[in-house]
């Protein structure tokens, strides 16, 4: 089941919580509602399944309107970031509690509840906790149970609001490869509101950014964090490293540092965005960069090496003045960075951002340098 979104606005008072949000969320897909706290996503959730209503604008279920729909005739499952478990039932109980719920005519017989809520155990991997009272599990065990209790009336839709955000690193990790499983194999149309960026690339098939109430941008996640269209999108979706000052005669200039920008036509205020992965250390400048750094520490973090590096003699813009490069295990090896070297970036992709509203430029160096040579063959 798809799901539009056409033009919604909420107010809580005079604080304008959704701006105009219009979204397609395609059937079977998993979306994910990325943003800071405050900038709408439970508030837009909650729109979608009827907790909360619109001052304006209209909610959609494949084409067919529900914006008037009881949250009860939506036939949605919901996950919440605090389990929501019934304490006094057990987690067999817990879980059949949506189907003893259905009205009569609806409702399976007896034997065949049993049968689905042994078919949900099976699938959470909790069938030996049958018995037990939400308060004998772990964080993790209940989550799982909400998510069987949420999908036992096989709802076309699931909403998830934070479903993992009480839960420690490994047991988060765990349980998004198992709901990404879970999705693939039962195909609902999802959206699970989550701030944390990885999360969202990781798990999702398609993320809505939102800021202030309003959508920043849609996309699938790998070209999102490669083709962010605003400064706020490139910022939160992680690190980035950036330097600030004036194009001129194709270079953007800062004091002493310096970067080539092949291919842009703007002269003037820019700011050159790159990501950790988008830069390479060396022990002198190159000839289409000197950006001197000098490096503050580095850390060991599974499977990179990040090294962490203050501007000498310019300035970064945000991060505390601090770069931040990923090297790998490799060539820590042969370059052995040490706190106090001073080394130069080599930025390979950019992202020149010009204006205020303007998109960035994509500035693509290794390209650059294949170009001549690529015109002298032909
Ligand atoms: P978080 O990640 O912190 O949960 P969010 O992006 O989900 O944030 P919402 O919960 O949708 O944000 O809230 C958006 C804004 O609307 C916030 O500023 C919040 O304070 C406000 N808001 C939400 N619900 C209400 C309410 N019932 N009454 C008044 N203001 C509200």
């Amino acid at each position: 089941m798809s799901i539009t979104v056409d033009g919604i606005k909420k107010r809580f008072g005079k604080f304008q919580a959704l701006n105009n949000v219009s979204l397609d969320i395609p059937e079977g897909k998993l979306t994910a509602l990325l943003g800071p706290s405050g900038s709408g996503k439970t508030t837009l959730l909650r729109i979608i399944a009827g907790l909360e209503s619109a001052d304006s604008g209209q909610i959609s279920f494949s084409g067919r309107d529900v914006t008037g729909l009881h949250v009860r005739d939506r036939n949605i499952g919901f996950v919440f970031q605090h389990y929501a478990l019934f304490r006094h039932m057990t987690v067999a109980q817990n879980i059949a509690f949506g189907l003893d719920s259905l009205p009569r005519k609806q409702r399976p017989a007896k034997a065949g509840i049993q049968k689905r809520v042994s078919e949900l155990l099976e699938m959470i991997q909790l069938p030996h906790l049958a018995q037990r009272y939400p308060a004998q599990l772990s964080g993790g065990q209940k989550q799982r149970v909400a998510l069987a209790r949420s999908i036992a009336t096989q709802p076309k839709i699931l909403l998830l609001d934070e479903p993992f955000g009480a839960l420690d690193a490994k047991v988060r990790k765990d349980l998004r490869r198992w709901l990404r499983n879970l999705h693939d194999e039962f195909h609902f149309t999802s959206i699970f509101v989550t701030h944390d960026q990885e999360e969202a690339l990781e798990l999702s098939d398609q993320v809505v950014v939102m800021s202030q109430g309003r959508v920043e941008q849609v996309n699938e996640p790998i070209e999102l964090y490669a083709r962010p269209e605003s400064r706020f999108v490139f910022d939160f979706l992680g690190q980035v490293n950036v330097i600030s000052g004036q194009v001129k005669q194709g270079s953007l200039n800062q004091g002493n540092a310096w970067v080539t920008v092949p291919g842009v036509q703007h002269k003037g205020d820019a700011q050159l965005y790159l990501r950790p992965h988008e830069v390479r250390l060396a022990t002198a400048p190159v000839a289409h960069a000197n950006l001197p750094l000098r490096i503050e520490a580095v850390s060991l973090i599974g499977s990179e090496v990040r090294v962490e590096l203050r501007p000498e003699g310019w300035q970064s813009e945000g991060s505390n003045n601090i770069w931040e490069v990923g090297i790998s295990h490799a060539e820590f090896n042969s370059q052995r960075p040490t706190r106090g070297d001073l080394r130069y970036a080599v930025p390979e992709v950019g992202h020149l951002f010009t204006g205020n509203d303007a998109q960035p430029a994509t500035v693509n160096w290794a390209e650059a340098e294949l170009a001549p040579r690529v015109r002298l063959i032909s």
